[in-house]
């Protein structure tokens, strides 16, 4: 058995060609677990060889556009899908708040469209989605289990936005932490403690710090390339997924820059600067690289 981590979306609130919006799959056998939906999350599913029907359940970070505006399409793909037996709801969990609240409305816009479409072809006028709100925790908190897959939230620090979590998600292959979007923090070190592998928003301070002041607020809620290399350095990770690429590498220097910074935090381990669908496999205690 394995566990396969994809990278469903690289990108960030600033749309380019070629990333996605923010989003990681994990899958274990039939098990197939969505973290966050960005833009083109629903393609990208189908590329990484899964597909809105065959997710068992979707988690969300925080409300941020960016995490969230694929959400409706995958949705309405998983309704269109014909996925609507008692098995066919689509649980999706979430940090109680303003998350859940967007969860609760996103249908809303829809309503005429999904009535007509119903009455047309007898589907139910309505996905089956299935809202499970949770607080967010203290402490590391179960929040879905099957068999022998456990998915734990904990919280992250994205302030001013409140209520945004991470995950980890534990199976019979080893540990997966993603970091939704956060600062290097106590609470993400918690997260990753004993991972194999850490899905790590990224941010290059340097870079940023030239912008005009009024473009610089990004550094105060997102992650430190040198802080993520020192605190996966002292957590001793093997693997390393930089993901929300701030800012997005143009070139391969630019790519190695990342690599470089991580570095100078001390972190020995393996480093991919993900483009959208990259991927590792966790196998029989070890990590490496993936193709689709
Ligand atoms: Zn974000
Ligand atoms: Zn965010």
């Amino acid at each position: 058995m394995t566990t396969k981590v994809t990278v469903t979306g690289t990108g960030t609130p600033l749309a380019t060609a070629d990333r996605a919006g923010a989003g990681a799959l994990v899958c274990h056998a039939e098990t197939h677990l969505q973290f966050d939906a960005g833009r083109a999350t629903v393609p990208r599913l189908f590329a990484a060889g899964s597909s809105p029907a065959d997710l068992t359940a979707l988690f969300l970070t925080h409300y941020h556009s960016d995490h969230l505006v694929g959400l409706q399409d995958l949705v309405l793909s998983h309704w269109t899908m014909d996925v609507y037996d008692e098995f066919g709801r689509l649980p999706i969990f979430a940090p109680n708040g303003p998350t859940t609240r967007f969860c609760e409305r996103m249908l809303d816009l829809w309503d005429d469209d999904l009535e007509v479409r119903a009455l047309h072809n007898m589907r139910e006028p309505k996905p089956k989605i299935d809202i499970r709100g949770f607080d967010v925790p203290d402490v590391l908190t179960e929040v879905w289990s099957s068999s022998d897959v456990r998915v734990i939230a904990g919280q992250v620090r994205h302030e001013p936005i409140v209520g945004a979590v991470g995950y980890r998600v534990e199976t019979p292959d080893g540990v997966v932490a993603i970091s939704g979007d956060t600062v290097v923090c106590d609470e993400m070190a918690e997260l990753a403690r004993g991972a194999d592998v850490v899905v790590y928003e990224a941010l290059r301070m340097d870079v940023i710090a030239k912008r005009p002041p009024d473009k610089q607020y990004i550094m105060a809620y997102h992650a430190d390339t040198r802080l993520i290399g020192k605190q996966m350095a002292e957590l001793e990770v093997p693997m390393l997924m930089l993901t929300h690429l701030i800012p997005a590498p143009k070139s391969e220097a630019d790519r190695q820059a990342y690599v470089d910074e991580v570095r100078e935090g001390g972190y020995q381990g393996e480093i991919m600067v993900c483009d959208d669908l990259d991927s590792v496999v966790l196998e029989n205690g070890s990590v490496f690289r993936a193709s689709i």
